[in-house]
């Protein structure tokens, strides 16, 4: 067990099973942790980002055509001296999970030792990959994983359509080698309007082949992504119905844990949800720059890996983590975000939305309220607001 102490008690990784537990000081002081000096100066930000994303390289030989991080064939990466010192750096600082991707990170011949050294220095190294070349054996390495996930976007033509290769049947027989080789498995699926029709026969199927996860991911437009967003992102009756899809899967499928990203949380409160059903569903709003970080494949700090802001080296989430003023710019701005955002119900917990969203329409600025929150679009066109509420079990 860790404990990280916090302005409102502490944050206590548990190993097994594996979680993180925000507890309040006096519960913190009942587990042993001494009196904290910034329970008497609150820093009103978390200590340590809880994950930070690290791009360990942008090599790729799929060629996504909506990859966010424009990823190539001999695309950069940092050495893997290079990658210890960062993950020693961010265990430091008290980070608890780092959550290791690219481009396509499995091509790194030094992945399983990064995955080891972040171990050796405490961290839990979690995994996202296209499942491109995996094999049994492969598969039994990454038990040094605490999750692995794999990437799917639907099945069959409709993975193909969206990442331009016919991957889908290797995504789902990488899945089948890391289940059978005992790691915790799950996958990404991004949520466009091409691939929201298939959501519950993906599902489905992770369920059945005994995969424990299923991420759905608001399609940003970032990297080559960029390019047909307008046309790719959901409209707004697909939004609408994401909640009580997704509410209705996990009624259905027990054993899969249905998580929603960050991002999407303007377009589900739009739907009215008690706050507790937005909780149950592990649901924050964006919290880059103080729960989420991010370090790109050349080595810069970022706040989300969706924002190439370019805090500096590393050492911006270690060293400068209380003081650096673009930091305290992402984590302020909900405090002084414009109408609609500055009288929502759902302010505190959504932040005004994903960032990534806003900086594409805005002419690269980030800090405007998500201009696809059905509350910002009303505002917009000046009309008010109507939520269209919808009814979930009383147990959600
Ligand atoms: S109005 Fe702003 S804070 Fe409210 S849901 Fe929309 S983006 Fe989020
Ligand atoms: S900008 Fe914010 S909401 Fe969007 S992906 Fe990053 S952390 Fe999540």
């Amino acid at each position: 067990m860790k404990i990280r102490p916090e302005d409102f008690g502490a944050i206590v990784a548990t190993d097994d099973p594996p979680a993180l537990l925000f507890v309040d000081r006096a519960l913190a002081t009942e587990l042993g942790l001494p009196h904290q000096e910034r329970w008497d100066n609150p820093r009103g930000h978390l200590s340590a980002p809880t994950e930070v994303h690290l791009l360990l390289t942008r090599r790729c030989d799929a060629g996504c055509p909506r990859c966010y991080v424009n990823a190539t064939p001999d695309g950069a990466q940092q050495p893997r001296e290079e990658v210890f010192a960062w993950l020693s750096a961010l265990a430091a600082q008290g980070v608890f999970h780092v959550a290791l991707g690219g481009g396509e990170s499995m091509l790194r011949d030094d992945l399983f030792a990064i995955a080891d050294h972040a171990r050796s220095v405490g961290l839990v190294p979690n995994l996202t990959t296209s499942g491109l070349g995996m094999t049994a054996e492969l598969a039994a390495e990454c038990r040094r994983f605490g999750q692995v996930n794999l990437s799917l976007d639907g099945l069959g033509e409709t993975y193909r359509n969206s990442r331009g290769y016919d991957g889908a049947a290797i995504a789902l027989h990488a899945l089948d080698l890391l289940v059978a080789a005992g790691v915790p498995t799950g996958i990404n699926f991004v949520v466009s309007r091409h691939t929201i029709g298939d959501l519950e026969a993906t599902t489905a199927e992770i369920a059945r082949r005994g995969g424990n996860e299923v991420e759905l991911l608001r399609l940003k437009p970032t990297g080559r992504a960029g390019v047909s967003y307008p046309h790719d992102r959901l409209l707004p009756e697909q939004a609408a119905s994401l909640l009580p899809r997704v509410v209705a899967l996990i009624e259905q499928y027990p054993t899969v844990k249905m998580k929603v990203d960050c991002s999407f949380v303007p377009l589900l409160c739009a739907t009215g949800p008690n706050p507790d059903t937005l909780a149950a569903l592990g649901v924050v709003g964006c919290e880059a720059g103080n729960v989420l970080a991010a370090v790109s494949p050349e080595g810069a700090a970022t706040a989300c890996s969706f924002i190439n802001d370019r805090l500096g080296s590393v050492a911006a989430l270690t060293e400068r983590w209380d003081d650096h003023p673009v930091l305290e710019r992402w984590r302020s701005f909900h405090t002084t975000a414009p109408e609609p955002c500055a009288s929502c119900p759902y302010r505190l917990v959504c932040k005004g939305g994903c960032k990534a969203v806003s900086k594409f329409y805005h002419h690269g600025d980030p800090f405007h309220p998500d201009p696809e929150c059905p509350r910002v679009v009303a505002h917009r066109e000046g009309r008010p607001f109507v939520t269209n509420p919808i009814t979930l079990p009383a147990h959600v």
